[in-house]
C-alpha cells in the first residue's frame, strides 16, 4: 500500500497502490548473469577461472539435491566447481585432514561444506577449520566479525540475498523499523546485522520465542523478515499495513493433492498478507534462489576480491 506518487513515502492509511510481489527468482537471474560476466571478464584476462569445492557427505537426498544445484549455477556462470562425496561414516580427523589440504590447494579459491554432517563429527570444529579466505558460506567467526563491524567480505547467503532483494526492489532500509523474527546464526542474527550497519541504517529490532506480545512488536515494522520455520506463523494481524514483508520459511506441509506428498510453504500467510503489505515475496520463487546467487557472489569475491 505504497503511495503511488512517492513509492519510498512511509505508509499511511491514505495509501492506495498495489503490493509488489518481490520476484527472486528474476532477481537472482540478474545477479548470476552479472557473476557470469565478471567471471568472463577474468578468465578474459588470462586468469583461471574460480574454483570451489563442495565436500559432501552421506547420500541424504536433500542435501544430494542442493549440491546438484549449487553445481548447475556454477556451471552456467563459469565458475569450476566439484563434488567432493564421501561416505557418511568419515571420520572427523579425515574430514579434518581434507579441509586442511583444500585450504592449501593454491587452485581451490572457495571451500563449502554441505550441512548437516553426521551426528559423530562436531560441525563447529569443521566449519571452523575452513579457512577464513575461502569460506564462502561466512560460517568462520572470523568471517562472522567482519560482518558485524562492516567490513568488507564474505555475506552470509541468504541475509546477503534478502538485502540484494530489499535494495533491488526500491525498499528503503534508513531510519525505517525493522523486525526480524528468529535469531539463528545462519538467517536471523547476521540479518539484523546486515540491517543495522552504516549506509543500511534500520533500526533493527530481533524477536524469538521468548519475545513478549511479538504480534505488537511485528506490527511496528516497516521491514518485516520472517525467518522462524513455522508454517503461516505471521498472519496480516501482524503486519503494518504498506510493510515489506519477507519470508525466509521454506516448511513442507502435508498436501495429498500433490504427487510429492506435501506442498512448499513460507512463514507469512501470503494470502491473508499480501493484500495489505507493500512488498512480499513469494514461497517458492522469493527469498530461496537468492540464496545460491549470493554463494555464487562470494565465490567470486574469493577469487577476485569482486562483489
Ligand atoms: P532455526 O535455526 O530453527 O531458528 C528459528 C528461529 O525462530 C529461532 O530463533 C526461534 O527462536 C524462532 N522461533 C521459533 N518458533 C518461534 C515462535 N513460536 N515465536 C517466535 N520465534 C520463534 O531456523 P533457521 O535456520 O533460521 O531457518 C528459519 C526458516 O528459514 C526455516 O523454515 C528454514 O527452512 C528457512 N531457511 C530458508 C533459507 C532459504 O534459502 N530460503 C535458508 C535458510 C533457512 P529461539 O531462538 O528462541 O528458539
Amino acid at each position: 500500500m505504497r503511495s503511488a506518487s512517492d513509492p519510498l513515502s512511509p505508509p499511511t492509511a491514505a495509501n492506495t497502490s498495489v503490493t509488489q510481489i518481490i520476484d527472486g527468482k528474476a532477481i537472482a537471474a540478474t545477479i548470476r548473469l552479472e557473476v557470469a560476466d565478471h567471471v568472463r571478464e577474468h578468465v578474459a584476462a588470462g586468469r583461471r577461472a574460480p574454483s570451489l569445492k563442495v565436500v559432501l557427505l552421506g547420500e541424504d537426498p536433500a542435501s544430494a539435491s542442493y549440491v546438484r544445484g549449487k553445481n548447475r549455477a556454477c556451471a552456467e556462470t563459469g565458475i569450476d566447481s566439484e563434488t567432493l562425496t564421501y561416505g557418511a561414516d568419515l571420520s572427523e580427523a579425515d574430514l579434518l585432514q581434507i579441509i586442511r589440504s583444500l585450504n592449501e590447494d593454491a587452485s581451490v579459491d572457495g571451500i563449502l561444506v554441505q550441512l548437516p554432517l553426521p551426528d559423530h563429527i562436531d560441525e563447529q570444529k569443521v566449519l571452523r577449520a575452513v579457512s577464513p579466505a575461502k569460506d564462502v558460506d561466512c560460517f568462520h567467526p572470523e568471517n562472522v566479525g567482519r560482518l558485524v563491524i562492516g567490513e568488507p567480505g564474505f555475506r552470509p547467503a541468504t541475509p546477503a540475498g534478502i538485502m540484494e532483494l530489499l535494495k533491488r526492489s526500491g525498499v528503503e532500509t534508513r531510519g525505517r523499523s525493522a523486525v526480524v523474527i528468529g535469531r539463528s546464526n545462519i538467517v536471523g542474527k547476521p540479518m539484523a546485522n546486515l540491517l543495522v550497519q552504516k549506509g543500511i541504517d534500520a533500526t533493527v529490532t530481533v524477536c524469538h520465542s521468548r519475545t513478549v506480545d511479538l504480534p505488537a512488536v511485528a506490527r511496528s515494522a516497516d521491514i518485516l523478515i520472517a525467518a522462524i520455520g513455522r508454517a503461516e506463523f505471521v498472519t496480516a494481524e501482524m503486519v503494518k499495513p504498506g510493510a515489506a514483508v519477507i519470508d525466509v520459511g521454506m516448511n513442507r506441509v502435508g498436501d495429498p493433492s500433490r504427487d510429492r506428498g506435501y506442498r512448499l510453504c513460507g512463514d507469512v500467510d501470503f494470502e491473508g498478507v499480501a493484500p495489505i503489505a507493500g512488498w512480499i515475496t513469494p514461497v517458492p520463487g522469493g527469498v530461496g534462489p537468492m540464496t545460491i546467487a549470493m554463494l555464487l557472489k562470494n565465490t567470486l569475491f574469493a577469487a577476485t576480491g569482486l562483489f
